[in-house]
This record gives C-alpha cells, structure tokens and sequence, in this order.
C-alpha cells in the first residue's frame, strides 16, 4: 500500500520510539525518530513526511504547540498524537490544536497501526476525490492510473486500462462486445470485435492468470462480465 510511506516520530520515551520505529519498519513505511519538540520542528520543515505521529509531553516544545506550527505551514498531513493522557479535556486541546486522531498509551501496535492506515487512507481519498475502483482485491485509481491486485502493482497499457476501467464500472453485469468496442475504442463495428478478445486476453494475463480467484469471465456467446 506504500505510497505513503515516510512517517516521522516525535517522542521522547527512547523504548516507545524505538518500539514504533520497529513496528512501522516491519509494515513496510521507513520512520524517523525526534527525541523532542524542536528537533521535532527542525525534522519536520527539512523533511517530507506523509504522517506525523507527536507524543504531547515533550521536552522544549510539547505537542500541542508543536502541532500548531505544523498546521501553519501544513494542513494536510496527518498528525496523530500519542500520549499518556487521556481524559477528554485533553483530546480537545488536541484536536484543537489540529491532530486527527488520538492514542491514549498504552497502545497495542496494532490499534496503532489501524488508525495510521485509517488516516493515510483518508488522505489517498481526499486527494483523488474518491476516484478509486474496487473489485475484491483488485485497486483502480483513476487520478495516478495505478492499478494494484491484493497490493501488488500490475502494469497496463492505456488501452488495457480503459478496458480495464470500463468492465470495473459495469462490474456485475455483462457487457457485450459491441458495448466495449463502442465506449472503450469508442468505434461501431459489428465485425471483426476479435480485437476485444485480443485485449481481454491481455488484461487476463496480467491481472488474472498469477491469482487463484479469476475477476474476468466469459459469457459465451454474449460478452464479458467482471466480478468476484
Ligand atoms: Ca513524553
């Protein structure tokens, strides 16, 4: 799933830090660790990062303070906080102060992790104005026209991808090969749709052949239907 991948980590608890580090790298996203507020603010501005994850008791510059200057320069990126509070007058001055989420510790890394992946999600979301398809475990982003089967990425070429992009549209229901000829090579031609075979047979290859549950079927005599 990692295009989002450079998390930074602001705590100053040397075996949390290390025990989120370990966890992040183990899922696939590289992390960075600040050992306190400025060094926090300092990493934050040189740095790209795709979530931030801030404890609020930090030496030099807490949390709160932290992640308002964040959000003056940033209003996007992802900050969930991670502390020892817990009561709700607290989470309000969190969000307030412009957080997404909060964790009480202790934590399970797996909570921990479930709301990282919420939060990033929400953000792919909000960047592609919800403009991904899905089929099971097949993945169709239509702004970055990256396409992705139980998270690994298949490469097609535009025509396979409009064809693609078409049967997911239509998924559950057959399509003629008429249908595909006139609204993907947006042509009319009542012979020779042996090219749509030709192209269907591509995208099995690619997205079908190396996965065990098959997504595109033939309707003898009629079309093609996608679905699980
Ligand atoms: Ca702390």
């Amino acid at each position: 799933m990692n295009q989002f991948n450079r998390i930074l980590v602001v705590e100053d608890e040397p075996k949390v830090a290390s025990f989120v580090k370990r966890g992040l790298e183990e899922n696939g996203f590289s992390c960075e660790i600040a050992s306190d507020g400025l060094m926090g603010k300092r990493m934050f501005n040189a740095g790209s990062y795709d979530l931030i994850i801030l404890d609020l008791n930090l030496p030099y510059k807490n949390g709160i303070e932290l992640c308002k200057e964040i959000r003056v320069s940033d209003q996007k990126v992802p900050v969930l906080m991670l502390t020892a509070l817990g009561t709700t007058e607290d989470k309000l001055t969190g969000f307030e102060s412009g957080a997404d989420d909060y964790l009480v510790k202790p934590f399970e890394f797996r909570e921990l992790l479930a709301r990282i992946r919420s939060l990033l999600k929400r953000i792919l979301v909000a960047e592609t104005g919800g403009n991904i398809l899905t089929l099971l475990d097949l993945e169709v982003n239509l702004s970055t026209y990256e396409v992705t089967r139980d998270g690994k990425t298949i490469e097609l070429t535009q025509k396979e991808f409009a064809l693609l992009v078409y049967l997911l549209r239509n998924k559950g229901k057959v399509v003629s090969r008429m249908e595909i000829a006139e609204n993907v090579w947006d042509i009319n031609f009542d012979t020779g749709t042996n090219i749509i075979d030709v192209y269907v047979n591509f995208l099995r290859k690619k997205m079908d052949k190396d996965f065990s549950q098959k997504l595109i079927h033939t309707q003898t005599g009629v079309g093609y239907i996608l679905k699980a």
